[in-house]
């Protein structure tokens, strides 16, 4: 019955279950350790031959109810959470990549994402060649090399709005013998599954739509189980040969679908260690539980504000999936039929100063680094969040200087529209 369960169930009954007697909310187990009382049963767990707890970076129980429950609302076999979405990117990849390899990734993707793939990771040896989303399909893989591992995209891109043909990406990444990999974070669940499209691993910001509160900071890894890795076992020595560092065995020949994940978390969490404390689990759960609401709402607000900017003469251009006329919104019927986000990108006639005059005179709306949350808040990513970026990489990544990012909230729609009229009425 628990995994016929469906997405709204999902959402509050997923992961945690409580047996007779226990607490009906999830239990924060704050606890570095756990204790045996005989050395073999550790020793057991160890060698990965029996289940259990001994140390949180590897498994927490509170950590792996959410897990287990992100995994049920993507239909994954598995779920790992990590400290941020950075993490979650970093790991997904670093999983099935090492020092040689090359990846390939939308230009569109969001700036801290593009930077861990441009640079970071080129530090590590892992080169990544970036390829526009709507490219056709042979253009797309000339950008392939022999030592490509994965294709990388958004399902909506943060903060330029595209919707992401998931089967196109599939296809190629199919034919060339790599997964895709997405990230899930403005779409959720909610609205899209994309292994039901093909992908093959989804990684999520869970600081965004999936806590909601803006209280944790933290990145969840699902894996679907598809992907045949011993099809293509030179490619991913990783988990089609010996892993020395655990006794020698051979994730896809002992796990079997669980390979990926059991290799993300028994290798590289052991290694790297970069896991959320089990309270911000706890906080990621209890968004989690209203996630369902949450997300429809932020649709139905953003909806009625895109209608509004979209109608005002100061403003020169809108990018937001569901309104008629957007270039993605044939993408956003097929892939996101119940909405896409509560986030859009506009820019205002006039020059630079125009968009931060209007989010200067804001007055209930936030001006903050965050998107995806239950208030209403805005940034002007060529001055913040991709300021990194130069010219050249702020257009390759379709972010024109004017570009306001508006993440809309959950209150009153009609106090969210008061605030950008006024705005609007003083800086133009
Ligand atoms: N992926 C997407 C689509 C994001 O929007 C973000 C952050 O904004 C991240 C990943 C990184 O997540 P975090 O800030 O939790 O590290």
């Amino acid at each position: 019955m628990a995994n016929k369960l469906r997405t709204e169930s999902l959402c509050i009954r997923g992961g945690w279950k409580p047996k007779n007697g226990e607490p009906v909310e999830l239990p924060i187990v704050q606890s570095t350790t756990f204790k045996y009382d005989n050395s073999e049963e550790m020793a057991m767990l160890f060698d990965l031959k029996k289940e259990g707890y001994f140390y949180t970076r590897l498994q927490n129980p509170t950590n792996d109810a959410v897990a287990a429950k992100i995994a049920a609302l993507e239909g994954g076999v598995g779920a790992m959470l990590t400290s941020s979405g950075q993490a979650a990117n970093f790991y997904a990849v670093f999983n099935i990549c090492e020092a040689g390899d090359h990846i390939v990734a939308s230009t569109e993707i969001y700036g801290g994402t593009y930077n861990l793939f441009g640079v970071t990771m080129k530090k590590l040896g892992i080169d990544c060649t970036f390829v526009s989303q709507e490219a056709s399909e042979e253009d797309i893989e000339a950008s392939f090399r022999p030592n490509t591992k994965l294709l990388f995209g958004e399902t909506i891109s943060n903060p330029g709005c595209k919707v992401l043909d998931i089967e196109k990406f599939a296809r190629i990444a199919h034919r060339k013998g790599v997964p895709l990999m997405i990230d899930n974070t403005f779409a959720t669940p909610i609205n899209c599954r994309p292994f039901e499209w093909g992908a093959d691993i989804v990684t999520h910001s869970t600081t965004k739509y999936m806590d909601g509160h803006a209280t944790q900071v933290g990145g969840c890894v699902v894996d679907s189980g598809n992907f045949q890795w011993d099809d293509y076992a030179e490619k991913y020595p990783g988990l089609t040969s010996p892993d020395e560092s655990y006794h020698g065995l051979t994730y896809t020949k002992t796990f079997g679908k669980m390979a990926y994940m059991t290799k993300l978390v028994a290798q590289l969490m052991r290694d790297l260690g970069s896991i959320p404390a089990p309270q911000n689990s706890f906080l990621l759960n209890l968004g989690l539980e209203t996630l369902h609401l949450r997300v429809e709402r932020h649709c139905q607000n953003a909806q009625r504000v895109a209608e509004f900017l979209g109608n005002d003469p100061r403003v020169a251009w809108i990018d937001y999936p569901g309104l008629k006329d957007d270039k993605c919104h044939d993408l956003a019927i097929k892939y996101l039929p119940k909405g896409s986000c509560g986030v859009m990108a506009f820019g205002l006639k006039g020059n630079r100063d125009t968009a931060i005059k209007f989010m200067d005179s804001l007055e209930m709306v936030n001006i903050a680094t965050h998107v995806a949350d239950s208030r209403t808040c805005v940034l002007h990513p060529a001055s913040h969040t991709h300021r990194q970026l130069s010219e050249e990489q702020l257009k390759e990544a379709g972010i024109a200087p004017d570009l306001i990012r508006l993440s809309v909230g959950i209150e009153n729609v009609d106090d969210i529209l008061d605030d950008i009229r006024q705005a609007l009425d003083k800086a133009l």
